[in-house]
């Protein structure tokens, strides 16, 4: 059907015009949610698998991107030390998620899932869709998992799958796998480790850099049952590309089934064969290859992308840590920053406020800023921070995921902004 070209241009006037309500996700000065453009890798493979309309949901829907997706799941697979696993990419995290609890649910019947209060929303959520019980455990001053809450639960005999999370969503705090890997022995648990954002860290584990992670939990991994990571977040994808990978490739059963249309395959593995789901762009798995044939997951290759990240959330923490108007939340473990304007007096219902105003005018004042806000409980926000005073039962801090190698250079002006906005937030009372 043909489009008058005059009809085609005022209908784009009009798109861009809607479009540029968008905030500066490429800038530095966008330091608040995970969100930030593919790399040019990803764009100009996704544009030409995309014209070509690709579906990786059989080997026949997408011939060539099949394979594609193929290779990228083996790259991910190693580059979390599993050996002949089985994997696909999904549409998202949340997906991702699902598959590695709905696997987990077969293999474990009758018995529930643990987490810890920090992990992401949507495994409660999940959870109620399979019909699993689901139990939050106690995070510690850090963030992370309480082991011993969560062994006191195992005790119960209750749980039949630990989700871990390696870089929560809020904090990026990374849960010691190592340690509940060791339970493991003692109880009949599967471990599935939700890795969405915080995957591609394990690049920077045991290096000898300034950026460099604690390895432990990262090896771990290597022998927990199920891991999740977003190559939409850390791995420069466009969204719809979250993958879930398994350590045990005979869990494919679990994905049987039959399907009338489809699977004029070859007799090989196929992935669209074992996905909960059925459609998937092939054109998500051309743009994740032609970005690994660019920038591969190792450490020299994507990890210089995410060193880069973490170094500027060491650079800017210590820069929180002695400011007089900005006070640190907690240690970046990876590299979201949390942090709060210093406020008189000292109170939740103060940090709350003044956390949200600057929020509001950084991303409206000249010079603008784009920051985000994180909903932290009072028994959290003081046992790190005793001073302040518990007058309300939450208050919302800053929170900024640093999560482009641009921010390397330019943490001194972001910091001498966000302080400015402090000031004009704290002076005004
Ligand atoms: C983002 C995230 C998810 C959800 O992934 P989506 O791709 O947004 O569906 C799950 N878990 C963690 C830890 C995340 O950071």
């Amino acid at each position: 059907m043909e489009v008058d070209d005059d009809v085609f241009a005022a209908a784009f006037h009009d798109f861009t015009k809607r479009l540029g309500k968008n905030y500066p996700f490429f800038h530095p000065s966008y330091a608040g949610h995970m969100v930030r453009p593919p790399h040019s890798a990803a764009t100009i493979g996704y544009l030409a698998a995309m014209l070509v309309n690709p579906n990786n949901h059989a080997f026949d829907g997408g011939p060539a991107t099949v394979e594609m997706e193929k290779e990228v799941v083996a790259q991910l697979s190693g580059m979390f030390g599993f050996g002949t696993s089985l994997g696909h990419l999904t549409t998202s995290g949340t997906i991702a998620n699902l598959e590695a609890l709905y696997v987990a649910r077969e293999l474990r019947p009758g018995r529930g899932v643990a987490f810890s209060e920090e992990a992401h929303f949507t495994h409660s959520r999940m959870c109620r869709v399979l019909g699993l019980e689901s139990h939050a455990v106690r995070a510690d001053s850090r963030g992370r998992m309480d082991v011993e809450a969560l062994e006191g639960l195992l005790r119960t005999q209750r749980i039949g799958t630990v989700v871990l999370t390696a870089g929560t969503t809020g904090l990026g705090a990374v849960d010691p796998i190592h340690e509940v890997l060791a339970l493991r022995e003692r109880y009949d648990i599967r471990i599935h480790v939700d890795a969405a954002y915080g995957g591609f860290f394990t690049l920077l584990r045991g290096s000898d850099t300034a950026e460099a992670l604690p390895p432990e939990p990262w090896q771990a991994i290597s022998r927990c049952d199920s891991v999740v990571v977003d190559p939409h977040k850390h791995g420069l994808q466009p969204y719809g590309c979250g993958a879930v990978l398994f350590n045990d490739p005979d869990v494919n059963r679990f994905y049987a089934h039959d399907s009338p249309y489809t699977y004029c395959a070859p007799a090989e593995f196929n992935p669209g064969e074992t996905s909960l789901e059925c459609s998937r762009a092939g054109a998500a798995a051309a743009a994740l290859w032609l970005t690994f044939q660019v920038l591969p997951p190792t450490p020299s290759g994507l990890g210089q992308v995410l060193g880069a990240g973490r170094r500027a959330a060491l650079e800017w923490s210590a820069r929180i840590a002695s400011s007089e108007t900005l006070e640190l939340y907690q240690e970046p473990e990876l590299d979201i920053v949390t942090y709060f304007p210093v406020v008189r007096p000292a109170s939740m219902r103060l940090v709350d406020q003044t956390s949200a105003a600057m929020l509001e005018s950084g991303a409206t004042e000249a010079d603008a800023v784009f920051l985000s806000t994180l909903k932290v409980r009072s028994d959290a926000l003081v046992s790190r921070h005793p001073g302040i005073t518990a007058d309300a039962s939450e208050a919302r801090i800053i929170r900024s995921a640093l999560m482009k190698p641009e921010f390397e250079d330019f943490i001194p002006y972001l910091h001498y902004r966000v302080e400015a906005l402090a000031v004009s937030h704290t002076e005004l009372r």
